[in-house]
């Protein structure tokens, strides 16, 4: 039977996610047909999952790992228009794309989404100055001509002097000049997480750790999906009548599943990023560069940089993307050309490495493949979607919901999650300015509430009533005092997080940005969790004992000299909760084919596009 939208009371407030509301999710999931169910809780499956249920249809996602533990979590954290693409004359690409970046700043995710300053040096007097002073001012109008960009500055151009005045830690040498502009930047793993809350606020059923293994079928048409809870082992059957695929990377896996007809070519390329402490580059402004592959941006972090990326083919894992050393020097080698004070591997506190999802075209190199997304409807009931950005989930998201509302006998509105905040965005404001009283009212200093602002925005109340109710909360985490306990506590309690990784790579990102990994606040960190998870001591010991193989295994891996033996050395340690390989256990994946096609592709900005810029 139908579940109509209104499964709970919808509200615009945050679900909690914790153990109970999982399993009331999985109970729903296990007897409910959905209009729409979600495979892949990265940011396009959970913006999907909010662009249906704001329509008012009913939806499940279900997630095989942690909600973003994907691609979604490992990006450069930029909601940029991407001046490259400007540079290959992309230029519906970047407007759409600072369309969104607007939308985001001003409306959807204020608390999330903030503005950086960028420097481009320049290398060359005349011509360079011309060439990329035109393209910023152009990506400057076409920001402006949006109407609304929350008072990002516009660029300037800097004499060398300047230029060095706000970036001492360029090579003189190295530049002529500089270009300074503005983009916006993203806590990418808590988008995520936020963009959950608010789905799950507004009615939908999430549940993570549910790995689809195959399709249901009735003759061609998809009816749902067999899935299993891997906490437990648990097989479910949900039914649907209309099945998003929205795993990334994973894509072909899904596509396997229906004959494995390739509508979407996608190829694997893998990015890799660096973090090292503040102190080590002296500059007050994010700094962004030509390399022979693409560009580097060194970006400002909290106490960080994160520099980055690499753009190479991987074909191993796709769990654990692996950096190996060659990853590492490469940036490293990059960074120095144009830094005053080199920087060496014993600066890198942190490494992360993510792999895009790129659309194929026939013969380009990773870093010219596309950007672009496309919505396609292989066979009646499964809709994929694939490719894009970051930036622009939202507008991926739409697009696939409408190709779901088209094939469902359903008059659905259109998409208006241009105009739906997100959890703890309503209020932001008000609470920022009155930072001041609530630190005095809470007793915590005014920096830790603006860090809590920015993570949280106005749900920071309810981790002050957790520090109100037990003052030891408002102490920070030994070992990685740029948080408080509380937050551990509520990342188990509020946000979903069931393990400890989920903890200390997502809800903060501890595990990049402690030289040890975490390792010393590990057990206090696992004693927090305890109490709303319900571990009892081996349950917390196991945990710990997991994160630090994982560790061991990641900083192995960096000592690699091949990518082949890095992702060796990487999965000799599986994900605490190990998603099952094709075959494994029940046998589905790849079994359910289906004759010939009959779907079509619905090419978003054209058809499949090739050899376009990355
Ligand atoms: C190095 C790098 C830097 C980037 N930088 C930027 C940037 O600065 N700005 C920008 O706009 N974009 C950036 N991007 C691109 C952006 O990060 C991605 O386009 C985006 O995160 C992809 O999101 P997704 O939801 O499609 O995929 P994912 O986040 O990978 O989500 C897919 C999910 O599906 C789940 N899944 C897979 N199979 C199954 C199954 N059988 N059952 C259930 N769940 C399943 C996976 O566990 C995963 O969580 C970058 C990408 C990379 C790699």
């Amino acid at each position: 039977m139908l579940a109509f939208p209104v499964v709970r009371a919808p509200g615009a407030e945050a679900a909690r996610l914790d153990p109970d509301a999982r399993a009331a999710a999985l109970a729903a999931l296990a007897s409910t047909e959905f209009q729409v169910l979600v495979v892949g809780g990265g940011v396009v499956g959970t913006g999907v999952a909010l662009d249906a249920v704001t329509r008012g249809l009913s939806v499940g996602l279900v997630e095989a790992r942690d909600f973003g533990a994907g691609t979604s979590s490992r990006s450069s954290k930029l909601i940029h228009g991407g001046l490259r693409y400007l540079e290959q004359l992309n230029v519906g690409l970047v407007r759409e794309a600072l369309a969104e970046r607007s939308l985001l700043l001003g409306v959807i995710a204020p608390h999330l989404v903030r503005p950086v300053p960028f420097l481009f040096p320049l290398t060359h007097h005349v011509w360079e100055r011309a060439y990329v002073g035109t393209g910023v001012t152009a990506y400057d109008a076409l920001g402006f001509s949006l109407g609304h960009t929350r008072g990002l500055p516009v660029h300037r151009q800097l004499s060398r002097r300047s230029a060095l005045r706000l970036a001492p830690a360029l090579k003189r040498s190295a530049i002529t000049g500089a270009v300074a502009y503005w983009d916006a930047q993203v806590d990418d793993a808590r988008y995520v997480l936020t963009l959950a809350r608010t789905a799950a606020g507004y009615g939908a059923e999430l549940a993570s750790r549910v790995q689809v293994r195959g399709l249901l079928r009735e003759g061609e048409r998809v009816t749902g999906v067999r899935a299993v809870d891997l906490e437990t082992g648990r097989e479910l059957q949900i039914r649907a009548q209309q099945v998003v695929n929205a795993t990334g990377v994973w894509t072909d896996e899904i596509q396997a599943m229906v004959g494995g007809r390739g509508m979407i070519n996608l190829r694997v390329s893998k990015g890799v990023h660096l973090v090292v402490p503040k102190d080590r580059i002296h500059s007050t402004t994010g700094i962004i560069f030509r390399t022979p592959a693409s560009v580097l941006f060194i970006i400002p972090w909290e106490r960080y940089w994160i520099i980055g990326t690499t753009d190479t083919d991987w074909t191993g894992s796709k769990a654990e993307p692996a950096a190996s050393q060659a990853d590492i020097g490469y940036l490293l080698d990059q960074a120095n050309r144009v830094l005053k004070t080199p920087l060496t591997s014993e600066d890198v506190i942190g490494v992360y490495a993510g792999l895009r999802p790129l659309l194929a075209g026939e013969s380009e190199t990773t870093s010219r493949l596309s950007r672009e997304h496309v919505v396609a409807h292989p066979v009646p009931g499964l809709v994929l979607v694939a490719g894009g950005k970051y930036t622009t989930y939202r507008l991926m998201a739409r697009d696939a919901v409408d190709a779901v509302v088209h094939a469902l006998d359903w008059r659905a509105p259109a998409s208006c999650t241009d105009r739906v905040p997100l959890a703890g965005a309503a209020g932001f404001q008000a609470l920022w300015n009155a930072r001041h009283r609530l630190a005095l009212s809470s007793g915590l200093h005014v920096a830790r509430i603006e860090h809590l602002l920015r993570r949280y925005g106005s749900l920071a109340p309810e981790l002050l009533a957790l520090v109100a109710a037990d003052p030891g909360l408002g102490r920070p985490v030994t070992g990685a005092d740029d948080y408080l306990r509380a937050e551990i506590v509520y990342a188990a309690s509020h946000e979903g997080a069931r393990h400890l990784d989920d903890v200390l790579t997502r809800r903060t990102h501890i595990a990049i940005e402690t030289p040890d990994r975490g390792m010393s606040a590990l057990d206090e960190i696992a004693g927090l969790m305890a109490r709303p998870l319900g571990w009892d001591a081996d349950a917390a010991a196991r945990e710990a004992g997991h994160y630090r193989a994982g560790v061991a295994a990641e900083l192995a891996s960096q000592e690699a000299a091949t990518d082949a033996e890095a992702g060796a050395l990487r999965d000799a340690v599986p994900d605490i909760v190990p998603v099952l390989a094709a075959g494994d256990g029940d046998g589905t994946a790849g079994a359910g084919s289906v004759g010939a096609g009959s779907g079509a592709a619905i090419g978003r900005l054209g058809s499949l596009p090739g050899g376009r810029a990355g």
